[in-house]
């Protein structure tokens, strides 16, 4: 499947936001020279890092004036012709009116448009808004770019995807049916291009409904495939493995700085709300993931509670909990930031966070990741989260 079911299904994404091209990769020799390493990542000076840290917050993008209206000439100015030009110019003159009263008309039928009327869609049927349709404050922000940011990778995965769907809900009154791979797909597209823009290099594990394994190799050398497992639950769990070793891989092939890989919650508590992040312990850079999930946490405690949404803070948590109080979903999860684990051959070599933004099996919550305002707000905060990560991670270099 590609990008054209992932648009027909989130028509509100557009196109894809133009990603930095990918580096090259070293040509087929018989004997590859090694990849040239990418430069370290230029040391920012105190007086540097002072301008990072007032980084402003983008400005609000000005509404462009309406474009004048095409002149009428005066059908009195019109000089003696002989007859036939007069009637020429004179069906000219009544053309321009028409062509300008259907401009000023159509002018004004945009700005005063009510919102569309609601289409009845079918049961299970993910619906989500148009930006147009719904007014967002936040669309069409136009942000600056930082000079500081220059050359820092950010790996993002849009967990789940292809057979792997992860957390499924059904349409109900209150939210429309929604499912974690096509939502982590939209989100992280949407973070992508927000992270460029702000002047990041971005490198995604997936871009639509596509995944690392399509083939189902045995990524992580441990004899266990999708082909082999005994039932569909292994065979199911062995592609997992091999999937997630594969996007390990890719985040380290690509030297990112930082890797995130973006999920939603789930619970069969239909009560259980909010948002989490992950950190693993244990690992040489497991202050600076600390320092991640909790920055993510504070940004979207901030931003969701400014926008008017009410929902639930679970913090910033290590892997430990993981690993005895969560789930098996979650537990699996945090296989792409944790320093090692059975099945694993490569750990990533980056700080990295799992970040469940909001929970899905929650009406409330699903109803603001359907919404554009829901969406623009998560998205914003987890920017706004890693531009402040990295702007003190150069303050304290
Ligand atoms: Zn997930």
């Amino acid at each position: 499947m590609t990008d054209e079911w992932f648009e027909d299904e989130l028509p509100w994404l557009g196109p894809p936001p133009p990603l930095p091209p990918r580096r090259e990769q070293p040509q087929s020799n018989p004997v590859p020279p090694a990849p040239p390493r990418r430069p370290a990542r230029p040391r920012v000076s105190a007086s540097s890092a002072a301008a990072v840290a007032s980084y402003p917050l983008p400005p609000r993008r000005q509404r462009a004036p309406q474009p004048a209206l095409p002149p009428v000439p005066p059908s009195a100015q019109l000089p003696q012709r002989g007859i036939g030009e007069i009637v020429a110019l004179k069906w000219l003159g009544v053309l321009l009116v028409l062509v300008a009263g259907l401009t000023a008309l159509a002018l004004v039928l945009r700005d005063f448009r009510g919102p569309a009327p609601a289409t009845p869609t079918p049961a299970g049927q993910l619906v989500i808004p148009l930006a147009e349709e719904t007014g967002n404050p936040l669309a069409g922000q136009q942000v600056v770019a930082n000079p500081a940011f220059d050359g820092v990778v950010i790996c993002l995965d849009a967990a789940h995807g292809g057979v792997d769907r992860g957390y499924k809900r059904m349409g109900d009154a209150i939210a429309p049916a929604m499912d974690e791979a096509l939502y982590t797909a939209a989100y992280t597209r949407e973070l992508a291009g927000q992270l460029t823009a702000m002047g990041f290099t971005v490198v995604t594990t997936r871009d639509g409904d596509t995944v690392q394994n399509a083939q189902f190799q045995d990524v992580n050398r441990d004899g266990k495939t999708r082909e082999n497992g005994s039932s569909d639950a292994e065979a199911a769990q062995n592609a997992l493995m091999d999937e997630m070793q594969a996007r390990i891989e890719f985040c380290n092939d690509e030297n990112a700085d930082l890797l995130i890989s973006i999920h939603f919650d789930g619970s069969s508590q239909a009560e259980e709300s909010g948002f989490t992040t992950w950190y693993a312990t244990g690992r040489g850079d497991s202050a600076e993931s600390q320092r991640l999930a909790e920055l993510i946490i504070d940004e979207l405690d901030a931003d969701l509670a400014a926008g008017g949404f009410v929902t639930t803070n679970n913090g910033a948590k290590p892997d430990t909990v993981a690993a005895t109080h969560g789930s098996q979903m979650v537990y699996d999860s945090l296989f792409m930031i944790v320093g090692s684990r059975a099945g694993m051959k490569d750990s990533s070599r980056m700080p990295g966070v799992v970040a469940d933004l909001l929970t899905i099996s929650n009406g409330t919550d699903a109803q603001i990741l359907a919404s554009e305002t829901g969406r623009s707000t998560i998205v914003q905060a987890m920017a706004e989260a890693i531009g402040r990560y990295f702007t003190e991670t150069a303050a304290l270099g």
